[in-house]
């Protein structure tokens, strides 16, 4: 069966031969993959995703991968945890956490988009992949290049953490640390791209890399038995996983999968860089960009380069948007701990955080269908947290000490 029609300009709407290119030569638009979703509709069914692996991979029908899947067997299913402590803490009937913080192999949703990317620079004949990355993505490329044994070049801005610096170095890429913010290393890496042939997975072939995202949104309707959810929060750094969310919503509608449930998107920003929950506010789909000052690194990006589109997505659903200041992230993360077990990053700080204002104002009844959208791993952003931590109980190694100290910790907690 042929799936891939070829891309697609999301402005001027002229196609083009899937190959590895991102803007219209007419328009300078972005391109978009675009699929014979009349040889789909013929054969995606649920019990053929039923069928599938628990990865990512049970939805290849719908990602732009020509062969055989080669790399990131593991990637996605992950868990999606009915929330009881979290939703009575809000009062809410129905919330639901879709948990990426332990997506396989880097811990975040980012292996998603990675993982089909890489697979699509081999189907390419490309030897070198790299990218423009707020930390998660440095992660993820440098491990599906090392399983897929080419080479990479990973361009970060130089103040990344600790965490997100370790965890790409392991896998033994070539990182380079740019001094400035995340669009200063995107423009470098644009003109990078422009001189030496490697596959820029955020990029050059940016089209193939964002279908990953689609997964995201997949995962949720099938593993709430078929169904959308009323309301799904989603932090925005770029904008693409907001998007294509939306996108995923659309082709399952398209291809008879789900009903609609009137499903409303809402974007989740920092305060201190949120360009997209900005534009949504002000009722305008102009993006100003803004210099990035938050501990939000992952969502840093000023100047996102699917603003627009996730703008356009969260108005066409119907849903909103909400800022998080740094305080309210890390009040976030610690909520999220403290009543269901799971330890996020300051993205997903951010996620809470915003969706906790959402219900307040009313955007969010309480008595509708909620997802939270918990993107990343909390060990990767340990510095934020730093100075807000309970103190240890430090002993001798003998009973007496133990008891001395509990008694101690008793008459203080
Ligand atoms: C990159 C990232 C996002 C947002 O992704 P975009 O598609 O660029 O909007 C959200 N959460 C985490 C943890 C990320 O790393
Ligand atoms: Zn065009």
């Amino acid at each position: 069966m042929e799936k891939i029609k070829g891309l697609r300009c999301r402005e001027c709407g002229r196609a083009s031969p899937a190959a590895p290119h991102h803007v219209c030569e007419f328009c300078f638009g972005p391109l978009e993959v675009d699929y014979h979703y009349e040889n789909l509709q013929r054969i995606v069914t649920r019990a053929r995703i039923e069928a599938g692996p628990p990865s990512i991979w049970r939805y290849k029908d719908l990602l732009p991968i020509d062969g055989e899947v080669t790399l990131g067997h593991h990637v996605g299913f992950t868990p999606i945890i009915r929330s009881r402590n979290l939703a009575e803490e809000w009062g809410l009937k129905e919330l639901w956490i879709k948990n990426d913080s332990v997506c396989h192999p880097t811990w975040s949703f980012k292996d998603r988009v990675v993982s089909v990317a890489v697979i699509k620079a081999q189907e390419f004949g490309f030897d070198t992949v790299a990218c423009a990355s707020t930390g998660n993505l440095a992660n993820s490329v440098a491990a599906h290049a090392a399983e897929a044994r080419l080479r990479s070049y990973i361009f970060i801005p130089a103040d990344l953490e600790q965490g997100k610096i370790v965890g790409t170095l392991i896998y033994n890429p070539t990182l380079v640390a740019v001094e400035g913010n995340y669009d200063e290393v995107n423009r470098l890496c644009s003109e990078v791209a422009d001189k030496y042939h490697w596959a820029f997975v955020n990029i050059s072939i940016r089209p193939f890399y964002s279908e990953g995202s689609k997964t995201y949104g997949f995962e949720i309707f099938e593993q709430l038995g078929w169904r959308a959810p009323k309301h799904i929060v989603i932090p925005c750094a770029g904008g693409s996983l907001l998007a294509k969310v939306w996108k995923a919503l659309k082709e399952w509608k398209a291809l008879g999968l789900i009903e609609d449930a009137g499903t409303r998107i809402h974007a989740a920003q920092a305060l201190g860089c949120g360009p997209i929950v900005t534009a949504i506010k002000h009722k305008t789909d102009v993006l100003v960009p803004v210099r990035p000052n938050t501990i939000a690194k992952s969502l840093a990006i000023g100047n996102p380069a699917d603003g627009y589109y996730a703008v356009k997505a969260v108005k066409e659903s119907g849903g909103w948007a909400e800022h998080a200041s740094d305080e309210e992230v890390l009040e976030g993360m610690e909520l999220l701990a403290r009543t269901e077990g799971i330890f996020t990053e300051t993205a997903g700080g951010v996620t809470v955080a915003a969706t906790k204002k959402l219900i307040e104002q009313g955007i969010i009844p309480r008595d509708e269908s909620v997802v939270l959208s918990i993107t990343g791993m909390g060990a990767k952003t340990q510095e934020a947290l730093s100075g807000r931590l309970p103190e240890t109980m430090t002993i001798r190694p003998s009973l007496a000490a133990f008891d001395q100290a509990l008694a101690e910790w008793k008459t203080k907690h």
